[in-house]
């Protein structure tokens, strides 16, 4: 039975009771401790004057608190509002202005970013602060822990219901917003039934290897022990939030946090916390299968490693299974607009696919429709858009009309990625619209080419762009980080793509970064960086 509400999610895991739910650094949170401080935090939001409808930014990295404040807003129907903890002032000005927050709950680090801003916020009225602060330099700023207590203390707050209010499937819920990999970062308005029917998502995936084979999944196992995940993206992204926090806690699992990404400090919480499911973005996996010092740490709790929201190179698969032979490597596609997952690929259906997203979640329809008309649904193996349908697809852009009419049409989601289906409804992302190239007339799939360079023994990391051209349109180059020790030229690598690709294809230049590959959160390539490499050159 699928919560209506994130509030009624709330409800609902009070049951697992003394369990813990959150783990961060020395603090632990059970199941009762959070619904303590959920309640108690949503009272003062309604003290605040917080109601229906009324936006609550939280702006965090991944703390016990940034948790607890994302429920307690929507307990009492305010539309939760999640930035980027990576954005500068500015930047974050934008979020709480374009949004109009009237309330937000930050950390330290924030408020110290914000201080120059908040008065440019008009609409804020209040602000909470969590962690060590210097400085309290605004009259309407209250440090959250004051209110609350710290995480370890929570166990302790009073025994008291959340406050009663009305909250409906069709009422909205959150505002997340986009990457902005493609222009600037839009808010995407999903509604409770939205955000939840990732709950329905986690729970049929499991299923469907089973009815793929045509046998019957097992019954869920009282007695099995609780689930474990590490999350090492940010909750302030679809993936981390929608994908992994709110399933987990319906499901009653445990939810290992980290200060920052680190592959040792993973390691040693993968071992101690005896995780089972790990993942992110594909850079995450990446990582955990090359460091040197995997050896040295009992990895064996591992159940699934996936990721998604990223291309990642079908190679990957392969090297999951080599490092982790009992875990199940796992991929999914998904946006920002559709509230997380909408394919997943998973086990063995993905070692035979390596290069697909997967199928459509239950809940959700999926179709390849011709870029030009946007309507002509295209035969199995032909390149189009993909298109998106279900419950979990937002209502609209906040306050941009023109861009919703754009992107939501009759329910659909228009996602701007290049994609095909094969006949079973496993489907293939070629690229994004905006990713790919045409040189002179020729399509160029940078994710195609990218995926030849990752083949290069010595590549660890690449990214393909394009760069003008005065009759061509445009051309292909590459940016490339070569593995700790490993060495390869120019000329080495372009060959290497002109042995497997056609000639229009291959990078007419490759240049060398030193380190990874810049990227946002989400584990995307910073592609508009990487371009100024080749285009401030004269030519
Ligand atoms: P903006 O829309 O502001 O430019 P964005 O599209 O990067 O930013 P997100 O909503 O975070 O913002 O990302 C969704 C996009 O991520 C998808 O449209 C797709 O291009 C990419 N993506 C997600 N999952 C996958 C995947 N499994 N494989 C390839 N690409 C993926
Ligand atoms: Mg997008």
């Amino acid at each position: 039975h699928l919560p209506p509400s994130l509030r009624a999610v709330v409800e609902a895991s009070r049951a697992h009771g003394e369990k813990i739910f959150l783990v961060y650094e020395d603090e632990r949170v059970s199941f009762e401790a959070f619904y303590r401080a959920v309640s108690a935090f949503a009272r003062e939001l309604q003290a605040q004057g917080v109601g229906k409808g009324d936006r609550v930014a939280v702006i965090m990295r991944n703390l016990p608190e940034w948790v607890m404040a994302f429920y307690a807003a929507a307990s009492v129907g305010a539309v939760v509002t999640p930035l980027n903890a990576w954005w500068t002032g500015p930047e974050l000005e934008y979020g709480l202005t374009d949004s109009g927050a009237k309330v937000a709950v930050m950390d330290a680090e924030r408020y110290e970013r914000m201080t120059e801003h908040l008065h440019n916020c008009p609409e804020l009225k209040r602000v909470y602060v969590s962690r060590e602060v210097d400085e309290i330099a605004h009259p309407h700023v209250a440090k959250l822990f004051e209110v609350l207590g710290e995480p370890n203390d929570w166990a302790k707050l009073p025994d008291q219901p959340l406050p009663a209010v009305e909250i409906g499937p069709e009422d909205d819920a959150t505002i997340f917003y986009t990457s902005g990999t493609t222009g600037k970062p839009k808010g995407a308005l999903a509604t409770q039934r939205a955000v939840n029917s990732n709950i329905l998502t986690a729970a049929a995936a499991g299923a469907r290897s089973f009815l793929r084979r045509g046998e019957m999944p097992p019954a869920p196992d009282p007695e099995a022990p609780q689930r474990s995940a590490l999350i090492s993206v940010p909750f302030f992204h679809v993936t981390g939030c929608f994908a992994v926090l709110n399933p987990t806690l319906f499901s009653g699992g445990k939810l290992v946090m980290m200060y920052k990404w680190d592959v040792i400090r993973a390691f040693e919480l993968i071992e101690r916390e005896k995780i089972m499911l790990a993942g992110g973005v594909p850079t995450i996996a990446w990582q955990l299968i090359e460091h040197p010092a995997r050896a040295n740490y009992d990895l064996s709790s591992l159940e699934s490693v996936s990721y998604g929201g990223a291309p990642s190179a079908p190679e990957l698969v392969r090297r999951l299974r080599e490092a982790f032979p009992k875990s199940q490597p796992g991929q999914g596609w998904g946006m920002t607009e559709t509230c997380a997952t909408v394919t997943s690929n998973g086990a063995e259906d993905y070692v035979n696919r390596p290069d697909s997203c997967g199928v459509a979640a239950a809940v959700a329809e999926i179709q390849i429709r011709d870029p030009n008309d946007g309507k002509t649904v295209l035969p199995p193996g032909e390149v189009g858009e993909l298109w998106s349908f279900g419950p979990m697809n937002c209502k609209g852009y906040w306050n941009k009309p023109e861009a919703t009419a754009q992107t939501f049409v009759d329910g659909w989601v228009r996602t701007g990625d290049l994609a095909r289906m094969d006949e079973e409804g496993f489907c293939f992302i070629i690229d994004r619209a905006k990713d790919m190239l045409i040189r002179g007339g020729e399509n160029i799939y940078c994710v195609e080419v990218e995926n030849v360079l990752y083949d290069h023994p010595a590549v660890m990391d690449a990214a393909v762009v394009g760069v003008p051209h005065r009759t061509l349109g445009e051309e292909p180059a590459a940016v490339v980080t070569l593995k700790p020790g490993a060495e390869a030229s120019e000329d080495e690598l372009r060959a290497h793509v002109a042995e497997r690709l056609a000639a229009f294809k291959v990078p007419v230049a490759v240049k060398f970064w030193r380190e990874t590959l810049p990227r946002n959160p989400n584990g995307k390539i910073l592609k508009n960086e990487l371009k100024k490499l080749f285009v401030e050159e004269p030519a």
